[in-house]
């Protein structure tokens, strides 16, 4: 496959053991990741810094933007543990506690404490994203008598719903306050929240990020009929949502799920919130070099749709062929983008008013203005100067054809905006004069060949090292920059 420019859909790729070597990290990244997910319900501390450490080496030696992202359990049920893995055949009955452990009883264990509280007779409960199906036929003590309704494998630490129960879990274990310490000790760009009910959970996460004394943009991960029911209010606390499509079909139905996924990702971009869609996107692609036609056709919905980001999950974590996947869905959203810029595609006409508030705010209307001089006059590219991202973030969610270069003097910035749409993120350093910004940029783009010395760009800038002070917009030619 030929090699492509840089898609404007960002990928997200889980780290596991089929990518977690240096070596697989840094083909990763050249074959277009952007960012890498650690799924904390996996692998012990050692594991999960070694991880951390080496994207953090990769990303520094080959002088990207790279986001981490570390994904929390939250109030999402997991069998415990056993080995080796268990069948179960239709029509038998098992025997369920609650337990971290199996132990020498031979009884499959779930960790989860409220377990025979949450479930009543004749419930069901789903492992492997509903393939395999219990029904509950009587409850003793801790334990559940369960008949199996479809059989299958189990393996220790699988995924289990409840879709019959009200799970009344918090949204954050002990677990996951450790998980969000070790998130704040080893700087990881992003924290996600699997099963975000309620904005309340969201302000959970929060308070604990808070305590450690340092705030960081949380993903709340939409898998549960409550975190459709709440979206708007989880929308204005959480940083960006995940369209988390494996739980979402477990616990809706899987016919729900594609008209939810459009519904989802249209509020985000009128809110300027990043979206990730989850799961199962090039899932083929674990045993096999080539993806099915149905999972392309899937990837490029998902960017026709206007998602900010696309990941991968057992693809990248288990799959054979980690590096070919995340170059396929990087040709099918490079080739999806171009096709649909020559249909002159735009997701969010950028004269409509804001559809997320009432009143525009005057950085908004910047933005605005910005994006239609960049498309009134043709202008290549529009040059952001940001301390937190959110202008660079504003501009991404009108999804407009100007390439957008969003330049910081922070790192953490610079990093956490490789899940924005679009955004391509650079490093300048300090400064506090505009024309002194102009002279940086101008280096920049010079070093990256950007633009033509004629083509003109808009510049978009603010009060000095104040987040969302964003008041004035420039038009320019490249040759008159600095
Ligand atoms: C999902 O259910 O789609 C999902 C992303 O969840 P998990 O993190 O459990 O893979």
């Amino acid at each position: 496959m030929a090699s492509r420019p840089l898609s404007r859909t960002k990928i997200l790729a889980t780290l596991g053991p089929s990518s977690c070597e240096p070596v697989k990290v840094r083909e990763m990244i050249r074959a277009g990741v952007n960012a890498f997910r650690l799924n904390m319900s996996h692998g012990d501390r050692e594991s999960q810094a070694a991880m951390v450490a080496t994207v953090k080496e990769a990303r520094k030696e080959l002088e990207r933007p790279v986001g981490i992202l570390a994904d929390l359990r939250g109030p999402r049920i997991r069998l415990g543990q056993f080995d080796p893995s268990i069948q179960f055949k239709r029509g038998a009955e098992v025997m369920v506690k609650v337990g971290k452990t199996m132990g020498r009883d031979g009884i499959l264990p779930i960790d989860y404490p409220r377990l025979v509280k949450d479930v009543k007779v004749g419930h069901r409960i789903l492992f492997r994203d509903g393939r395999i199906t219990f029904k509950v036929l009587s409850i003793e003590g801790n334990k559940l008598l369960c008949q199996v309704k479809t059989g299958g494998e189990l393996c220790a630490n699988q995924g289990v719903n409840l879709p019959d129960s009200v799970v009344s879990a918090p949204a954050l274990s002990a677990k996951d306050r450790e998980d969000i310490a070790f998130a704040v000790e080893h700087e990881v760009d992003w924290i996600a929240l699997s099963f975000a009910r309620s904005a309340a959970d969201i302000k959970a996460v929060r308070r604990e990020l808070l305590k450690r004394e340092l705030d960081m943009p949380i993903v709340a991960k939409i898998e549960h009929p409550l975190g459709i029911e709440n979206l708007d209010a989880i929308m204005k606390e959480a940083n960006g949502i995940m369209v988390a499509r494996g739980d979402l079909a477990v616990e809706m139905g899987h016919a729900v799920v594609p008209t939810l996924q459009k519904r989802m990702i249209r509020k985000a971009n009128l809110h300027s919130l990043p979206v990730i869609v989850a799961t199962q996107m090039l899932e083929s692609m674990i045993d096999a070099p080539q993806p099915t036609r149905a999972e392309v056709s899937d990837v490029a919905n998902a960017v026709i749709d206007g998602a900010d980001c696309v990941m991968l999950s057992g693809e990248t974590a288990v799959g054979q062929y980690p590096v070919e996947t995340c170059r396929f869905m990087k040709e099918i959203a490079w080739t999806t983008e171009s096709m649909l810029f020559q249909d002159n595609w735009r997701l969010r006409p950028g004269v409509e008013p804001h559809g997320g508030h009432q009143a525009e705010s005057p950085e908004m209307a910047t933005v605005k203005a910005a994006v239609c001089a960049a498309q009134n006059s043709e202008a290549k590219l529009i040059l952001a100067f940001t301390e937190s991202g959110r202008s660079a973030r504003l501009v991404s969610s009108f999804r407009g054809q100007a390439a957008i270069v969003a330049l910081t003097t922070i790192e953490r910035t610079y990093h956490r905006m490789s899940l924005m749409w679009g955004v391509r993120p650079g490093m300048i350093s300090s400064v506090n004069r505009i024309r002194d910004m102009h002279r940086f940029a101008a280096h920049y783009l010079e070093k990256h060949h950007f633009l033509r010395p004629e083509q003109l760009l808009v510049s978009l800038t603010g009060t000095f090292a104040v987040s969302g002070a964003t008041n004035t917009v420039r038009l320019i030619r490249f040759n008159q920059l600095a």
